[in-house]
């Protein structure tokens, strides 16, 4: 077993790395959108991140992890627009009831959160793996989260996501997208990384970087 907890501080920390990362990456996922959408998934992250920004930041001291990733869901639900509002938003709603009430989260509530994410979006967008969304980002994380040995670190857990996320972003490029803007596409979708997909591979590895140096 380790003994390796994560606890609102790292919430704290996950939330102001993944709105630096969603401002240093805005313009190219705005290109990515450009080319298989309507070109504003960098804008539309941007807005929603410096929002959450904002609020966590007035977030009493006591916030626990739920609390915190409850704001963020609301925030982003208000802020966003767009598909990915309350996509994103239904993500971070759903991971706050998975880990409601713990003050620390070890490996397997870590798990929890990432899959209950996983599960809004498959609930609220209706895609299946493949149909290049950001569930291709998901999907490979919480499998890739959920394939390591019991009494995971929560930090390992985290690891195992961000690199299946990143990797399930690279592979949506051949694939011909059959939800969203993209859908429109047909064939000429083909080529090109899926935003929403890039965005969550970043927010990913934006939990790890948190967790490392947090
Ligand atoms: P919009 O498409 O309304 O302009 P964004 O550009 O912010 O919204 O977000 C686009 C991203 O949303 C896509 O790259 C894709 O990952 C995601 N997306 C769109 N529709 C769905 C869906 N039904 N299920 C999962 N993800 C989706
Ligand atoms: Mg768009």
């Amino acid at each position: 077993m380790s003994g390796v907890v994560l606890d609102a501080a790292w919430v704290r920390e996950w939330i102001r790395r993944s709105a630096e990362v969603i401002a240093s990456n805005r313009a190219q996922l705005s290109t990515l959108d450009r080319a298989v959408g309507d070109g504003d998934h960098g804008e539309n992250m941007d807005r929603g991140f410096t929002a959450v920004l904002a609020k966590v930041e007035d977030a009493p001291l006591d916030a626990t992890p739920a609390d915190l990733l409850k704001l963020v869901a609301t925030t982003l639900i208000s802020t966003v627009g767009g598909a990915s509002g309350p996509l994103f938003g239904t993500a971070y709603l759903k991971a706050s009831g998975a880990v409601a009430g713990a003050v620390e989260l070890d490996g397997d509530a870590v798990l929890a959160m990432l899959s209950a994410a996983r599960d809004g979006i498959v609930l609220r967008g209706k895609a299946d793996a493949g149909d290049k969304t950001m569930v291709d980002a998901w999907t490979p994380a919480v499998d890739a989260a959920a394939a390591l040995p019991s009494g995971r670190d929560p930090i390992a857990v985290l690891r195992a996501a961000a690199d299946a996320a990143e990797a399930g972003a690279r592979a949506t490029e051949p694939l011909v997208a059959r939800k969203g803007r993209a859908s429109y596409l047909g064939e000429r979708a083909v080529g090109h990384r899926d935003p929403g997909a890039s965005s969550s591979a970043l927010l990913l590895r934006a939990a790890v970087d948190a967790a490392e140096t947090g």
